[in-house]
């Protein structure tokens, strides 16, 4: 998560938005991303879409009186709002003010680093105002008037857009986008995000690390809440084509139940999701694979591996590969903490070596595929950080997860064909739209197919 934040400042008499990156964690895990370099173009197009903007609210551009005087100050670690107040207002004033606050935000919960911006009369140093930022979304404005404090909360207006980007593969996809000068408007964390989500969308179809080929091509639209700085607040892949060594893959989003649960699709309706994740960290680097015999790095005998291992920083988070119930969760000898999920189609899959659980999810809970369930840590026999997965049947035999056919997930339920039909073609005129690219592959049969259903009626 990245701690998004928002300022006022006076020094022009009109207050203006700036943006303060301060996560060094996230910084640094995108910095990691940046091993290859590509080249592709791109297209920002938000102006034949009709507009979907929300009414969210505004931010009211304030006057600033040219007498104000503004200071910036954050809480430090394990300082409450009151106690920065302290020496700045009266202990009567100061409680009139929580009171106002109280109305949108605890102040005792406010966490370190939390930006409050304090608007001072510049004669008499007499605090008018103060704008607290509660998230990236929303700021508590508490206002002074001759009948004490009184609080509003601030939303910070976003739109809908749709980003339409479509490349070309001269090395490696990852930096394509990252590196793309086309989506410039388009903060570099967000350019991740996308690149993210098409490698999660299509991780069943194609591996990004091993298998994009020079000359491979890629288009997309995405649809994106963007706060007025520029930064995304949400976001999700539309529609989505990747020519892979000259096989076209699709990935078209559809809702059946219009709740938010929906789910990609191929052209032809079939679900391009497989009942298990292929691997179970976002970022992974396989350092022993499934084999019946090897030398065990600790006991130094030969003994099977039944897992595959992932390389990983500890603390990196592990997600369920697939929908199920926990059934241990603890501390399993040689494997440290350790844990299993038994999963309705009757496969266990089991996560080893954790550093630690995710405090949400117990023994017994059910979890949703891709949920995260703990952390890479080397608890138990283990050599260095990594993750230990396994998948076996019920009855405890083994398979290779790298080699298993996983079973696919449902295709469009027959009741929603209309409205999916009426949807891909939408989404797949996005794509179409972009110029500089062609029809869609493998969509001519299918409005031919349109066209004779069309014409026997
Ligand atoms: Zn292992």
């Amino acid at each position: 998560m990245l701690h998004d934040s928002v300022r006022w400042e006076t020094s022009t008499g009109r207050q203006s938005i700036h943006r303060l990156r301060g996560n060094s964690v996230a910084r640094e895990r995108l910095i990691t991303k940046l091993w290859t370099t590509v080249a592709l173009c791109a297209v920002l197009n938000t102006s034949c879409l009709p507009d979907t903007t929300p009414d969210a609210g505004s931010l009211d551009v304030v006057y600033a009186n040219p007498s104000e005087q503004v200071e910036l100050l954050s809480l430090g670690q394990d300082q409450t709002l009151g106690l920065l107040l302290d020496g700045i207002l009266s202990a009567n004033d100061q409680a009139a003010l929580l009171v106002a606050f109280r109305e949108y935000a605890s102040p005792r919960r406010m966490p370190a680093g939390t930006e409050l911006v304090f608007h001072y009369l510049r004669d008499d140093q007499w605090l008018r105002s103060l704008d607290v930022v509660v998230s990236a979304d929303e700021t508590v404005r508490l206002t002074r008037n001759e009948l004490g404090w009184h609080s509003e909360l601030v939303r910070i207006p976003i739109y809908v857009d749709t980003l339409l980007a479509s490349g070309k593969i001269e090395t490696v996809l990852w930096s394509a986008v990252v590196n793309n000068e086309y989506l410039g408007g388009v903060p570099f964390e967000d350019r991740n995000s996308l690149i993210d989500e098409l490698d999660q969308v299509f991780q069943w179809q194609v591996d990004f690390s091993r298998q994009i080929r020079v000359g491979d091509t890629y288009r997309f639209a995405f649809e994106r809440e963007v706060r007025p700085d520029g930064s995304m607040r949400s976001g999700r892949l539309l529609s989505a084509e990747l020519v892979n060594s000259g096989t076209p893959y699709h990935a078209i989003w559809f809702d059946p139940n219009k709740d938010g649960e929906g789910s990609y699709f191929d052209l032809e309706g079939n679900s391009v999701r497989r009942a298990f994740l292929l691997k179970p960290l976002a970022y992974r680097r396989i350092s022993s694979r499934y084999s019946p015999s090897r030398l065990h790095p600790i006991l130094r005998t030969w003994r099977a591996h039944r897992g595959v291992d992932y390389a990983a920083d500890a603390g990196a988070e592990i997600m369920a590969t697939s929908d199920g119930v926990v059934t241990h969760r603890a501390w399993k000898g040689s494997f440290g903490n350790t844990v299993e999920i038994q999963h309705p189609n009757g496969f266990v899959t089991r996560y080893a070596h954790l550093s630690s659980f995710r405090s949400e999810v117990q023994l017994g809970s059910r979890v949703r595929q891709s949920e995260i369930i703990g952390y890479v840590g080397m608890t138990g026999q283990a050599t260095g950080n990594h993750l230990h997965y396994e998948m076996m049947k019920r009855n405890g035999e083994h398979m290779d997860p790298l080699a298993v056919d996983l079973p696919a997930g449902d295709p469009v339920p027959s009741d929603n064909q209309v409205r999916w039909g009426e949807e891909l073609i939408t989404r797949v005129d996005l794509l179409e739209s972009i110029p500089g690219t062609g029809p869609v592959i493998g969509l001519g049969s299918l409005q031919s197919q349109g066209d004779e259903q069309g014409g026997a009626q």
